[in-house]
């Protein structure tokens, strides 16, 4: 049984005393989630990091970060180690977001090197994956998960292995208001866990947990979540309310209990 996974991705939202707000809003909300079947989880600008992790400190929230540098320190100007974010409170951090991807040179290399590098650390990494509009209307959807998949966790043994979130975010739906079907998740998930399967085997295929993200909304999550293979949501602008964010958790723990 895989337990269901939900981060909210804040991106670069929310001042410190936002985050604060935003944080404490959603203590108030979910205290009564039964994280026997759900795991919740903020990740929040780095500069909110600390605060956040105090806000949550007791109570049944988690947190996690939105990118992290491959090595433990070092002149890297700019840069954020997997040791930082440990030392922040964070058990999870996201790697390889398609705003990455696009607009800060991301690739399978960085992406895997910070895979490891978050692995070491004792951080889960929520690996994103996805296809662009133009590679799905050129039907190459399948072509571009292999590629993201394989090298993303290329030289990952089993061990490190069964500690990777994997997050299918076809990039046409993030941000976009275009949600994909819940069928489209689906394939696309089930596709997924076969090449895992080749990769690791069916038995550690089967317990990886596997996220949608693009456009989760309260209205939409529990179709998306009925889906056998949607093992939970990477959730951007509605993460950033109280109210949705509280519901598509609540919604989310319904339909999986
Ligand atoms: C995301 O940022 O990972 C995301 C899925 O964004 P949105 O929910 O806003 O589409």
């Amino acid at each position: 049984m895989r337990r269901t996974i939900i981060a909210g991705n804040w991106k670069m939202y929310k001042t410190i005393g936002e985050a604060i707000e935003l944080a404490n809003g959603l203590k108030r909300e979910l205290f009564e989630l039964d994280t026997q079947h759900i795991e919740a989880v903020l990740c929040p600008p780095y500069t909110a990091l600390s605060e956040v992790a105090e806000v949550i400190s007791n109570s049944n929230i988690q947190l996690g970060a939105q990118d992290v540098y491959w090595q433990d320190e070092g002149a890297f100007t700019g840069e954020v180690s997997p040791k930082m974010l440990k030392d922040c409170g964070c058990n999870f951090v996201i790697i390889g977001h398609s705003e990455r991807r696009q607009y800060f040179s991301e690739t399978n290399e960085t992406v895997n090197k910070k895979v490891k590098a978050a692995l070491k650390h004792g951080l889960f990494p929520i690996v994103c994956v996805g296809e662009t509009l133009e590679e799905r209307e050129v039907g190459r959807t399948f072509a571009v998960l292999d590629d993201h998949v394989i090298n993303g966790l290329k030289d990952l043994d089993k061990d490190e292995f069964s500690r990777v979130i994997i997050a299918y975010e076809p990039v046409w739906a993030i941000g976009t208001g275009k949600t994909a079907t819940p069928q489209q998740a689906q394939e696309a998930h089930m596709y997924i866990r076969g090449v895992l399967a080749k990769m690791y085997g069916a038995e550690l295929a089967q317990a990886c947990r596997i996220q949608y993200g693009g456009s989760v909304k309260p209205e939409n999550t529990k179709e998306l979540m009925s889906e056998p293979d949607v093992d939970g949501a990477l959730v951007g602008g509605a993460s950033l309310n109280v109210t949705s964010f509280a519901t598509i958790l609540k919604t989310a723990a319904q339909v999986k209990k």
